[in-house]
């Protein structure tokens, strides 16, 4: 991450708990933290913003970070042609002879975790009716979707 994203995000940081780091300690806490991307820095004080009451010390953000770190890292390794890694395909399909692009899940464990239900979310306001088909379900269920590259090359 930057020192601008880093600025950033440890500002929100400190008006959450209403605390703030002094100079000397920013400094150690970016030197310990710019190696990661800032999506997983916002991602760690997500999670300790939502678990403690207090201030977290570095060594509190680096133990969050290296767990969201290694969740990725799983994540990220599986090569499939179906998704070219992405855990998403694209497909086609025709609605009152429009032409709509759709996304599904894959089956490849690059899609695990990618679940999404908008019927389903507990909170009233954030709930919708979009939510993310699975290809085994789409594929299956209507063999007329054509996805983005020919059907033969989904490996489900
Ligand atoms: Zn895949």
């Amino acid at each position: 991450m930057t020192v601008d994203d880093f600025r950033q995000v440890t500002l929100d940081l400190e008006a959450f708990y209403n605390k703030t780091l002094n100079p000397t300690q920013k400094q150690l806490w970016f030197d310990e933290l710019k190696n990661y991307t800032v999506e997983k820095y916002k991602k760690a004080l997500h999670k300790i913003c939502t678990t403690s009451q207090y201030m977290p010390a570095l060594s509190i953000v680096l133990e969050e970070i290296r767990k969201v770190h290694e969740d990725v890292v799983l994540r990220e390794k599986v090569d499939c042609r179906a998704c070219k890694g992405t855990g998403y395909i694209l497909y086609h399909k025709l609605v009152n002879g429009i032409d709509y692009e759709y996304v599904c899940q894959c089956n490849c464990q690059n899609g695990i975790g990618l679940d999404y239900d908008g019927t389903k979310v507990a909170d009233k306001e954030h709930r919708s009716p979009y939510y993310l088909a699975k290809a085994v379900d789409v594929f299956m269920k209507e063999p007329s979707f054509t996805p983005q590259e020919s059907a033969g090359q989904v490996q489900m």
